[in-house]
């Protein structure tokens, strides 16, 4: 699928940050090494990255180097096919790797690239970052080898295998009698507020979690709680489960572990912090477009804010 036909299936949140690669990820070639060696020639390519950054030419795309730049013991994945090459990135060493995205740098990229490239490059520092985290066997501890093209690890010990990662995480609006709850955690810049959010915990639905996160950190009853979409969030590798829901009470008791405030905003304030982003006007500094809570606000502000 085209980054664009996938975009235009998301309907009122608009295109979603990291979502729409245009690599299709070609799983027969992956489980078959004979047609994935006869790929690994010339012709194939290789993104260039710093570390888990990207590198990012004078026209604020992405570079794209050849096998023979890449260190001969260096890990290959297999991002899949483009224009009918094949799409390879290497696993850096682990010390390469560094902290998350809150670097400079990573903002920058992700301002800089187009939503295509975005998205090509958040699931490749998804993927490669992954396995320069997972050398060894969680099993046994042995060293594991990459197969299927970098799409799982085996272990030659005690013949586990082990898959990359993702965690679903639930990010959620909540509103009630025409107005959002919005909160802010202390590491966010001053004025900022965003949807409350937390990992799916093992033995819950998407509906449980929502629930629970909101009981946790606003002391709220949500009910109707309704999936709006999704996105892949590759610092390190989460999948953000946008959801909306309705509280049918307005008393917040905050979990000031977890947040610093969260507050109920008018369709006003909404409105008028999504049109004054990064600016010091507005009633508050609301998400980025690389954010899913920014999707779900304008999805509000399209479905429900009237
Ligand atoms: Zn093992």
């Amino acid at each position: 699928m085209s980054g664009d036909s996938s975009h235009a299936a998301l309907g009122a949140t608009g295109p979603i940050a990291f979502a729409g690669s245009p690599i299709d990820r070609a799983d027969q070639i992956r489980v078959d090494p004979d047609a994935l060696a006869a790929r690994m020639d010339w012709r194939a390519k290789v993104l260039k990255l710093d570390g888990l950054l990207p590198e990012i030419d004078e026209m604020g795309g992405l570079v794209w180097g050849t096998l023979a730049d890449v260190p001969q013991e260096a890990e290959l994945v297999f991002l899949g096919l483009m224009d009918d090459k094949a799409c390879f990135a290497a696993v850096p060493d682990q010390g390469a790797t560094g902290p998350a995205y809150a670097m400079p740098r990573a903002w920058q990229a992700i301002q800089q690239l187009s939503p295509p490239d975005l998205a090509i490059y958040g699931g490749a520092r998804s993927l490669v970052d992954w396995h320069a985290r997972h050398q060894f066997c969680a099993k046994c501890g042995s060293q594991t080898k990459i197969t299927k093209g970098g799409w799982q690890r085996s272990c030659d010990n005690c013949g586990a295998e082990h898959f990359p990662r993702t965690d679903p995480v639930t990010i959620m609006l909540v509103e009630h009698e025409g107005r959002l709850l919005l909160g802010r955690q202390p590491r966010f810049p001053p004025r900022s507020f965003s949807a409350l959010a937390g990992f799916v915990e093992p033995g819950e639905t998407i509906e449980e979690a929502v629930a629970r996160e909101v009981w946790e950190e606003a002391g709220l009853r949500v009910r109707d709680v309704q999936y709006i979409a999704t996105q892949p969030w590759p610092f390190p590798s989460q999948l953000m489960i946008g959801c909306f829901s309705i509280a049918d009470d307005d008393q917040i008791t905050l979990d000031v572990t977890e947040l610093e405030e969260a507050r109920w905003f008018s369709r006003e304030d909404v409105e008028h912090a999504m049109a004054t982003i990064g600016t010091e006007e507005g009633p508050f500094n609301a998400p980025p477009p690389a954010a899913i809570a920014h999707s779900l606000l304008k999805w509000w502000l399209k479905e429900r804010g009237q």
